[in-house]
């Protein structure tokens, strides 16, 4: 993949990928693996790479100086997801990327003092909660409640599919705070540590078999400082994080080592069934894909690093990414045949079932982070100023 950046950047991704090389060696990984956590790895595996990533400075590129950072331009994140994505590691969905720019934005001191140099080192896990049962894509559905009580307040309802819940040590959560409030406007964010006595989580199991997590509060008791920003702002607050999340570079990551791993299984052709006509254009195809989405990626880049991010662009990255991501599963598991479903356990899966895993499992980030027809909702609406309603 060739960035065109500076030369800097271009160092630096190389530095990161030997990073990543070493730590997923095969003798590192072995041991580790965990089917029923969404990364494969084990709880401990995860948290002692985050904090090697924390020593080498990878988890606060674009955090300030004061809180530890290296205060790096958006771009320097974007690419050290790209790889971490390519290698196949557990260091995507760190606390830094999940809560850190609700907690720089939205912190009070104290918080930022305590939470983000912890981040920045790579220390402790954590997870969003924003999704409930009757509220996904549309999140003014919200009905879980915090209520102020004595210094502090008491949490009641339930979130779902929450990526990591089982192993976080914190949640940031949105609530509704105002029952009397338009739908929008009377929710607020809270920052709450897991074993909060009346907290409870469930792990429901997924298509592919890990885990995503549900949890419970039951008048669960929390301080004056778990409020992360202001009382009633949380909606906003929650749509502002969720933009944050945009560049596509981790999409971009897999997308790039699974067409590497396709073009593998192309060039030995022990297990494509196909004709080798069909093979050349299904396969040129991808690489021509992939090109146009690391245009797109590298757009949303740049306006990041002005600080002029468009949603509708980023929104495009989003979706343009994870359909890829899906549809080189797909093409793979067309080209292998028979072979193409063979799952890990079989001698005859190639790459141990990899693409029988993966059509199944890039299904997913087609819905989180956005569900795929929201955007393309927000792209019609924001970017092109087609009509909102009916
Ligand atoms: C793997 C995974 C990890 C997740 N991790 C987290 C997490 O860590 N934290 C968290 O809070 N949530 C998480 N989620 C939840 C995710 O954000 C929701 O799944 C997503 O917002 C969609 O909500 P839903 O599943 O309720 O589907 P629904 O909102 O019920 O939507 C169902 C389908 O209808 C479509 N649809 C809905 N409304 C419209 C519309 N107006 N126009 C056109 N189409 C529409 C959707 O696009 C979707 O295809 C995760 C989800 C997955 C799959």
């Amino acid at each position: 993949m060739k960035f065109g950046f500076d030369a800097g950047l271009e160092e630096f991704r190389k530095e990161v990928r030997a990073f990543f090389r070493e730590e997923m060696a095969p003798a590192r990984v072995e041991g580790h693996a965990d089917a029923l956590d969404l990364t494969g790895f084990d709880e401990a595996f995860e948290r002692a790479l985050l904090r090697r990533c924390g020593e080498r400075g990878y988890l606060g590129l674009c955090v300030p100086e004061q809180y530890g950072g290296a205060a790096r331009p958006p771009r320097f994140k974007a690419v050290f997801d790209f790889e971490a994505a390519y290698a196949d590691a557990p260091a995507i969905d760190t606390p830094i990327t999940l809560v850190g720019s609700q907690m720089l934005t939205y912190g009070t001191d104290p918080q930022k003092e305590f939470f983000l140099p912890r981040m920045v080192r790579g220390e402790g896990l954590m997870c969003i909660a924003y999704t409930e049962p009757e509220a996904g894509s549309d999140l003014s559905g919200i009905k879980s409640t915090a209520r102020r009580e004595g210094d502090g307040f008491v949490l009641d309802g339930v979130k779902s599919l929450v990526t990591a819940a089982h192993k976080s040590d914190h949640a940031c959560v949105v609530v509704r705070t105002d029952q009397d409030a338009a739908p929008r406007r009377g929710m607020s964010m809270f920052l709450l540590s897991l074993d909060t006595p009346g907290v409870r989580v469930i792990r429901r199991a997924t298509a592919n078999r890990w885990t995503l997590g549900e949890l419970h509060f039951d008048g669960a008791r929390l301080p004056k400082d778990a409020l992360l920003g202001e009382w009633n702002r949380g909606w906003s607050q929650m749509a502002a994080a969720l933009l944050s999340e945009q560049s596509g570079m981790a999409h971009l990551g897999w997308a790039t080592r699974n067409l590497e791993r396709l073009d593998s299984l192309c060039r030995d052709a022990r297990h494509i069934v196909t004709p080798k006509a069909v093979v050349r254009q299904r396969v040129a195809q991808l690489h021509c894909d992939l090109d146009v989405g690391v245009r797109f990626a590298k757009r949303v880049m740049f306006q990041q690093d002005r600080g002029e991010l468009e949603a509708a662009a980023a929104s495009m990255t989003k979706v343009y990414a994870t359909e890829l991501l899906q549809r080189i599963a797909q093409v793979a598991s067309e080209l292998l045949g028979p072979f193409g479903s063979l799952r890990e356990g079989s001698e005859w899966a190639p790459l141990g079932g990899h693409f029988a895993y993966d059509v199944i499992e890039r299904i997913h980030p087609t819905v989180s982070i956005g569900a795929n027809e929201i955007r393309r909702n927000s792209i019609a609406q924001l970017g092109l100023g087609l009509p909102r309603n009916s």
